[in-house]
């Protein structure tokens, strides 16, 4: 029999997403709906370790649901990779009689997770917050929608510049090693080329292509590149085309932390409520060291180490569908 849940903690921790904000809302309602006591603990897991936490009630998250960042602030902890870092923070929870934890994060902060839950007996549940959308076991991640938008709408207004003076245009969105914005945005703004981490380039083969357009004085070009892509980024990929295409205007845009910020998205709104819901469900029924995922719009609850281990693929189809609508 699980000892009775009767105050938790909830923090964002990593890259922050927009949405947190509506994650954090959601947690801290449902969880005083249950007539639990909620503690926001400061800056991910270097608040855990100062001690940096304070209580929440309803008007703590009031006016926050459209907001982008997050109020309880995130950081990336280096003490919470050694044991020592992760026994203060322990001991920090303790003090305030903390007895299960929400993590709205990336899969680095799942892995703190992991970690902490091996070693002290605090149930620890997981929500999917990253623009990147790399944790496998969830269809969607809270930030990726709204962030595959912010790229959207600044591709389209460069796609008119691109179309009025005739040139090639690379822009490289974020997404660390994986590829779904880029491909998202891509797809979305009617890329001729998609280059993702998951996938080898065909460099050449680009090169052909634009050689060809170049010969039809068709030079316009719009080529999306994932921040972690083999080639190492859209700078690179430049100098390339503009060896092999010495005629041809050749721009480069990296959009940057613009994806990061803004206000979210409603389908991310929704998601980070669903998703905010579900955790502190997940707590009151006794689940260990689980994230909240999305699969088929039915939350699932997720071992946190699968998320760990498992990186998420793109299949063949949505190559193909790239190629064939790019022709
Ligand atoms: P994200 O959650 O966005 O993927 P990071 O990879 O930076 O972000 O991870 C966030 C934090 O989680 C790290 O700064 C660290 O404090 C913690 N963390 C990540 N991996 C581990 C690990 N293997 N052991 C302990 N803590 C970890």
């Amino acid at each position: 029999m699980e000892k009775k849940l009767k105050r938790i903690g909830v923090m964002t921790s990593g890259g922050d997403a927009p949405g947190m904000n509506a994650a954090i809302r959601a947690v801290v309602r449902t969880a005083l709906y249950h007539k639990l006591e909620v503690f926001g603990i400061m800056r991910g897991y270097q608040g855990m370790i100062d001690n940096d936490m304070f209580q929440m009630d309803n008007r703590s998250v009031a006016n926050i649901i459209q907001r982008g960042g997050t109020i309880l602030k995130s950081a990336r902890c280096k003490e919470f990779f050694e044991p020592a870092g992760r026994k203060k923070a322990y001991e920090n929870l303790k003090k305030h009689a903390i007895d299960g934890l929400v993590i709205i994060g990336g899969d680095g902060s799942f892995r703190g997770a992991c970690a902490f839950s091996a070693e002290f007996d605090i149930p620890c549940i997981g929500l999917a917050g990253t623009i990147d959308k790399d944790i496998s076991g969830t269809d969607f991640t809270i930030g990726f929608d709204t962030a595959v938008n912010t790229a959207v709408e600044a591709i389209d207004k460069i796609r008119d510049t691109m179309d009025a003076h005739d040139r090639v245009f690379i822009i490289e969105v974020m997404g660390r090693d994986a590829g779904y914005i880029a491909l998202h945005s891509g797809i979305a703004t009617g890329a001729e080329n998609i280059l993702i981490p998951e996938r080898k380039t065909d460099i050449n083969n680009i090169i052909q292509g634009l050689q060809e357009k170049e010969r039809r004085k068709k030079m316009v070009n719009l080529i999306v590149v994932a921040e972690g892509d083999d080639f190492g980024g859209a700078n690179e990929v430049q100098k390339i085309l503009e060896e092999n295409l010495p005629h041809s205007e050749i721009r480069v845009c990296i959009l940057g932390h613009i994806q990061r910020g803004g206000s979210p998205s409603c389908m991310d709104r929704v998601l980070a409520s669903r998703m905010g819901y579900h955790a502190v469900e997940c707590l009151l029924e006794g689940r260990h060291n689980v994230f909240v995922g999305i699969q088929n719009n039915k939350m699932n609850y997720i071992p946190l180490e699968t998320a760990v281990k498992n990186k998420g693929t793109i299949s063949d189809e949505w190559m193909k569908i790239v190629k064939i609508l790019a022709s």
